[in-house]
């Protein structure tokens, strides 16, 4: 696979190349299958401690090179460098948990309804896996994967997006200099994803896909997975309602949704989209809320001060201003930003005067705008909150505990953060519901989707 031909990594801030991967083709994805399947052959017979103090060298030299990583994170896809390096040490706790937790895959001995017999259920790796990811977290979607799979003595290849690949190969280069055997973590980047994938889908050595991405393209990976069963993780989109109630601590509120809403430029699947505030606080809230987002830095994402950087791509630009045109045009009032900067910056916007016909309320916009539309009651909330096909995550702003127990509890999403805007954490169960997906990623949930459950049955007559 030395000789793929080069394909250059264009940051959206500057619109110049910041360097090469390699176009891999489906042949070589095929390699990459044979030399995954003859590594897990190996891998798959280490002890766990062996497992865990090479995961522990790993992280810490994802420790040590964190500050490279966060550079290139920020040249190759454009999130400000101060954050990635939040991002990188969010990875690096991934690989940090499950060489841990790898210690702690175990078996069970169940009682037995004859005393000649002892029944063992034991936890194997599934086998080779596949994994896919998106370019918004190029090192935290990807560990989130890695660190499980090769604690549970999985093999992995990992295809990284086309948008941010270089951090993949950072990360499988630390792998490798922690000791990592060769072929346990394999990089594969491509400008032809959905022929690459189909070898993978074809093979039935390939066991396990774990997928972070779209839902359109979660659908179609699920059916494509299904003629060799392959087990399945989703991670896809998610349109999260943040819920403002009256008793809620405002200034707190506002200061936790510029945390929730505009990281990434509002480029997260667990950022809000849409801001639900009660009546009679919702003009001081808004008032709050436009001071501290007009007060955003945007700017060079390698500048340490910058806020908000680029959104990755053209596309993307053009479904914010589409988004924000057709809330102006449906009545929405721009009370901050509402415009595009140069190159692929977008000013930093809050909306309101927002109804639920505004496709900023029906789809995930991906970008810095910060809807907010009123209501009146608990009931209505929660309706407003659950009237969508996802459900990954949701936020909700109350000091009363009983309702801080109804509303969560009628919440249809698989994570909620209650008076919590960065709920995300290594040993904290991630996913979603309905159309944002199944599986989880993170703490032991993490790990049980890389393992299958052995039984045997002992006759000792
Ligand atoms: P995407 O278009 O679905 O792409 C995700 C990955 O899938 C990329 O590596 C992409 O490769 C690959 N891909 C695209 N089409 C494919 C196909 N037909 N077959 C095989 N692979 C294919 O999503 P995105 O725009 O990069 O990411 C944003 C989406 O991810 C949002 O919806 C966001 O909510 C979601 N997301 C979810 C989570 C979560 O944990 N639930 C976390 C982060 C993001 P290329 O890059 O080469 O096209």
């Amino acid at each position: 696979m030395a000789n793929a031909p080069q394909m250059d990594v264009i940051s959206p801030f500057t619109g110049m190349a910041v360097g090469q991967v390699p176009d891999y083709t489906p042949q070589e994805a095929q390699q990459a299958i044979e030399r995954s399947v003859a590594a897990f052959a190996q891998w798959r017979h280490t002890t766990a401690y062996e497992r865990a103090d090479l995961l522990r060298r790993f992280y810490d030299l994802m420790m040590r090179d964190q500050q490279e990583i966060a550079r290139t994170i920020a040249l190759e896809m454009g999130k400000p460098v101060t954050e990635a390096l939040g991002e990188v040490k969010y990875a690096a706790s991934f690989i940090e948990w499950y060489a841990e937790e790898a210690k702690r895959l175990f078996g069970t001995l169940v009682p037995s309804q004859a005393a000649h017999k002892r029944l063992l259920v034991t936890l194997e790796p599934v086998g080779p896996v596949y994994a896919i990811t998106p370019w918004n977290f190029p090192a935290a979607m990807a560990t989130r994967k890695v660190g499980p799979a090769l604690a549970a003595g999985c093999t992995i290849i990992l295809k990284a997006a086309e948008r941010s690949p270089m951090t993949a190969f950072k990360l499988s280069a630390l792998w490798a200099e922690a000791g990592g055997p060769e072929d346990t973590f394999i990089v594969l980047t491509t400008s032809q994803a959905a022929a690459l994938t189909q070898v993978m889908m074809n093979d039935t050595r390939i066991r396990k896909i774990s997928f972070t991405g779209s839902t359109a393209v979660g659908r179609e990976l699920a059916a494509q997975a299904a003629p060799t069963l392959k087990r399945v993780s989703l991670e896809l989109g998610g349109h999260a309602p943040y819920l403002v109630f009256a008793d809620a601590d405002i200034d707190q509120a506002v200061r936790d949704v510029v945390a929730c809403k505009f990281r990434n430029a509002g480029q997260t699947c667990v950022s809000t989209n849409r801001i639900y505030v009660e009546r009679h606080i919702a003009a001081d809230f808004s008032a709050k809320l436009t001071q501290a987002v007009a007060a955003l830095k945007v700017g060079d994402p390698l500048d340490p001060d910058t806020q908000i950087g680029p959104v990755v791509s053209k596309a993307g630009l053009e479904k914010v201003e589409r988004h924000v045109a057709d809330a102006r045009q449906k009545g929405a009032e721009v009370l901050t930003g509402g415009e595009a900067l140069e190159g692929l910056l977008y000013a930093p916007t809050v909306l309101s005067r927002v109804t639920p016909d505004m496709l900023v309320m029906q789809e995930e916009t991906f970008g810095p705008v910060a809807p907010v539309q009123v209501f009146d009651d608990e009931a209505q909330a929660i309706a407003l909150a659950n009237n969508t096909e996802y459900g990954l995550s949701a936020y909700v702003w109350t000091r009363d505990l009983a309702r801080a127990f109804r509303v969560t509890e009628a919440l249809e999403y698989g994570i909620v953060g209650l008076n919590d805007p960065l709920p995300s954490t290594a040993q904290a169960p991630f996913g979603g519901v309905k159309q944002s997906g199944y599986g989880r990623e993170g703490g032991p949930w993490g790990l049980e989707e890389y393992v299958n459950t052995k039984y045997v049955s002992v006759g000792i007559k």
